[in-house]
């Protein structure tokens, strides 16, 4: 890291929120530093990193590091299962790391500068600036530090309380699961306030779990469950991801004077579904915006914007507090069939749009070319 400097803009955390907002800031002509402890923001990733169309729609992402999903099927205790989708809308898994580090490229490119493996440390604040030790100063200190924020830490803001805990095995590309699905398999037993998936995901499988905190997740379950539903024929593990998912709704205290929290850090992610990456995306660009008419027209505080824009996820945390009960899995297999049921899983998954009964069309699967790691991405 070089010496004290003064930034428009210190972010920390590469990461979705992170990468979108340095990039938008130093597209706009503000001085950013981004800092992450990781050494590649490719490594340690803690997501399926699944993107709803919404996300693919606010930003372009090279089509190699994506796989497109037409539909979801979800799977009954009972060995029931029900499709869904909708015409034109799809989700699509991607190549995570990939995508990462094409967004900390993007961000380098257009100004930020990059510090992996410089975790943030001690802060203060005074009127003028925000003073990051190691780093220099900001105008505006970002935390897009995740779940766990240590900026809310220091700065004394309101920290995620409760949580999903995800665990998720990458298998080899060949498991055989069917690729026009997301597999979703609702079950108390095996996931306890969540539900277990399945997908054919960018050269690679994913299959993984998501629990309530007091529960453990038994991934030997989950796998023989998976492979038993969808027939996988060649299980070799490759590699494992897990993390934490803030489901307690935006937390109230997220800013202080020029320091504000974004993404997981600030509780952007939905209650029900654990998903926070188009939020991360949409968020952290929108604060780039608004920190740059605060900063140079004198527009309002980006945090006002923030709160403003952010979802309330009322209807969704009432649904949480559902699934934290974890129904009994005879009530799963009695209510799978129904209408209601129906209604529900499609408003969930595809909101209101229309539905179609019956088999998605298979898009043709897209090979991934790993992209180029730029030399002198780390700084
Ligand atoms: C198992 C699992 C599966 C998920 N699947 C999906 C999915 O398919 N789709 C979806 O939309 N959402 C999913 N989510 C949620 C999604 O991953 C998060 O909402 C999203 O990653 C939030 O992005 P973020 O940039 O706010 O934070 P994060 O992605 O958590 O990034 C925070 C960054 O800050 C860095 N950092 C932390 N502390 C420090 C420090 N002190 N100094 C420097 N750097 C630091 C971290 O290394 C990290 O790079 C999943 C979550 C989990 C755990």
């Amino acid at each position: 890291m070089s010496g004290p400097r003064h930034y428009d803009l210190i972010i920390v955390g590469a990461s979705f929120a992170g990468l979108a907002c340095a990039r938008t800031a130093a597209l706009r002509g503000l001085k950013v530093a981004v800092v992450e402890r990781k050494s590649d923001p490719g490594e340690q990733v803690r997501t399926t990193g699944i993107l709803v169309k919404e996300a693919a729609e606010d930003t372009d992402i090279p089509s190699e590091l994506t796989r497109r999903i037409r539909g979801v099927r979800l799977h009954a205790p009972n060995g029931s299962h029900s499709d869904h989708w909708a015409p034109g809308y799809y989700f699509l898994a991607t190549d995570t790391p990939g995508l990462l580090r094409w967004m900390a490229q993007e961000a380098w490119r257009a100004g930020a500068k990059l510090h992996f493996g410089g975790r943030f440390g001690e802060a203060s604040q005074d009127a003028r600036a925000v003073h990051v030790a190691g780093l220099g100063s900001a105008s505006l200190l970002v935390g897009a530090d995740g779940a766990n924020s240590a900026v809310a830490r220091t700065f004394g803001l309101d920290r995620n309380t409760r949580f999903l805990g995800g665990v998720e095995l990458e298998l080899a590309p060949d498991a055989g699961a069917d690729p026009r699905f997301l597999h979703c398999f609702l079950d108390s037993k095996l996931a306890p306030g969540y539900l277990a998936w399945a997908l054919g995901g960018v050269n690679v499988t994913q299959v993984g779990v998501a629990v309530r905190q007091s529960s453990k997740p038994d991934m030997d379950a989950v796998l023989e469950r998976v492979r038993a539903r969808l027939g996988l024929k060649h299980i070799e593990i490759v590699g494992r991801r897990n993390g934490l998912i803030p489901v307690g709704g935006v937390l109230r205290r997220r800013s202080t004077g020029r320091v504000m929290l974004i993404g997981d850090a600030a509780g952007h992610c939905s209650p029900t579904t654990g998903g926070g990456i188009a939020l991360a995306l949409r968020l952290g660009r929108r604060t780039a915006q608004a920190a740059s008419d605060w900063l140079d027209a004198g527009g309002e505080h980006p945090a006002a914007v923030i709160a403003r824009e952010a979802p309330r996820f009322g209807t969704k945390l009432v649904m949480r507090r559902m699934l934290d009960l974890a129904p009994p899995n005879w009530v799963w297999n009695s209510i799978f069939g129904t209408t209601a049921f129906r209604h529900l899983a499609h408003a969930v998954y595809f909101h209101r749009r229309g539905s179609e009964s019956g088999l998605p069309p298979l898009d043709d699967p897209r090979q991934s070319a790993p992209i180029q790691r730029e030399k002198d991405l780390a700084i």
